[in-house]
């Protein structure tokens, strides 16, 4: 379970990117956070690992208060963040960057390929191929199986369909969703997409000007219902 009560973090001391914020997710499931340009996802997200203060609030994973922490006692909990722009190194091959998300949790090497190719097949015909040599979508797949090799307990992710064709994001939904059931994992997605978001979340968080403005579970009966309902 990981859950977010009254959170405000900013980044000066006069004023806060994002306000009193209350998240819950439980295991085995995938919450989206739907929010614009601006409204403040980045920011929570940043918040969470550690690499923005909070001004108040309590972030708790698994029972701990991770408020606070620093983003490597984040990680070394188990929580796997992919942020914006992916972050690949493009001088590194596909294998090195995959095995610098070992680094994180001092994971076995051979193991962590074996669970970033079993994810995603693709990536081990390119293995040599140098990060910047790779498309947009190859990068995205590379980036949440770098994630991945960590084993993590909860997935962080940034905006992982932005900038890429369409099939390659159905892809990486539907590798989101065999993760999120075999790893036991909750999962965090931060999305502009909100039809590709909603299709495989659970539950969803509208964030508008730093505040959650509306939010609740998804069905196939409420879904066309809520989208019609978000105007980014
Ligand atoms: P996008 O979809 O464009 O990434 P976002 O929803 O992730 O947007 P944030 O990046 O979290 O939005 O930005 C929330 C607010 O915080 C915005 O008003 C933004 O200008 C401000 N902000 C973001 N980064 C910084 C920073 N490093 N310093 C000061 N203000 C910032």
């Amino acid at each position: 379970m990981f859950e977010i009560k009254n959170l405000t973090a900013g980044y000066s001391s006069e004023t806060s990117a994002i306000h009193d914020i209350n998240i819950t997710i439980p295991k085995n499931e995938i919450c989206s956070i739907i929010g614009s340009n601006g409204a403040g996802k980045t920011t929570l997200l940043k918040g969470i690992m550690g690499l923005l203060p909070s001004k108040s609030g309590e972030i708790i994973f698994d029972g701990t208060d991770i408020t606070n922490f620093d983003s490597e006692a984040i990680s070394q909990l188990g929580i796997g963040y992919v942020p914006q722009g992916r972050m690949i190194f493009p001088y590194l091959t596909v294998e090195e960057n995959l095995l610098l998300g070992c680094e994180v949790r001092k994971m076995n090497l051979k193991k962590a390929l074996e669970i970033g190719y079993d994810y995603f097949p693709d990536l081990k015909g390119i293995s040599k191929r140098k990060g910047g040599m790779l498309s947009g979508g190859q990068q995205q797949q590379l980036a949440i199986a770098r994630m991945l090799v960590i084993e993590p307990k909860m997935i962080l992710l940034d905006e992982p369909a932005e900038g890429i064709q369409p099939n390659v994001v159905q892809e990486i939904g539907r590798i989101l969703q065999k993760v999120t059931s075999e790893l036991n994992v909750s999962v965090l997605l931060v999305e502009q997409f909100v039809g590709f978001a909603l299709d495989l979340s659970h539950s969803y968080y509208f964030l508008q000007g730093g505040e959650i403005t509306k939010n609740g579970r998804i069905t196939e009966e409420n879904k066309a219902q809520i989208i019609d309902s978000i105007k980014l």
